[in-house]
């Protein structure tokens, strides 16, 4: 399954300082398509992104695995520079079991779209995890690595070229 820990697991999708050895505070970690855009299958969310943008993970939690129904591909940014072009139909899940993180999607079409930290470090609850799929192309992104490869379902063949980034 998938963690020791509710605040472990609610950090993962933008955590770095859960990992050592990786910082997206390098510039070498970050890959800028600034500005970028993207939004959901009917389009009635759609947004923005006036900053860098981290690398893809692949997040295979039990929790990102059934919110998007395979595994999370998401790239982040800092909130401040995410700019909610049309936002009408935005919702936001909160899991009963870790109501501090917050799933956000399109209310109109599901479409998943966003993650966040609601409280806790300013490393992490400045930054928004984006649906990478969302994104417009192109994203000039790459994906950098995978967590959780454990908890994927067992139909899922995990891609041996992607690096493991956090085990549990
Ligand atoms: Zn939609
Ligand atoms: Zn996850």
């Amino acid at each position: 399954m998938c963690g020791p820990s509710h605040a472990t697991i609610a950090t993962l999708p933008l955590g770095r300082a859960h990992y050592e050895g990786i910082s997206v505070n390098d510039a070498a970690a970050i890959e800028s398509t600034s500005p970028a855009s993207g939004r959901c299958l009917c389009g009635a969310v759609s947004y923005e992104v006036h900053g860098p943008m981290r690398p893809v993970w692949n997040c295979h939690c039990w929790r990102c695995r059934r919110w998007t129904g395979h595994f999370m591909a998401a790239t982040n940014c800092r909130q401040e520079h995410l700019r909610l072009v049309s936002d009408h139909t935005l919702a936001w899940h909160h899991p009963a079991d870790d109501p501090n993180v917050a799933y956000g999607f399109c209310g109109g079409c599901g479409g998943s779209l966003f993650w966040k930290v609601l409280a806790g470090p300013e490393d992490q609850t400045d930054l928004i995890a984006i649906c990478a799929g969302t994104l417009d192309l192109p994203t000039g992104l790459t994906t950098e690595g995978a967590l959780f490869e454990v908890a994927a379902s067992d139909y899922h063949t995990l891609d041996p070229t992607i690096e493991t980034l956090a085990r549990e």
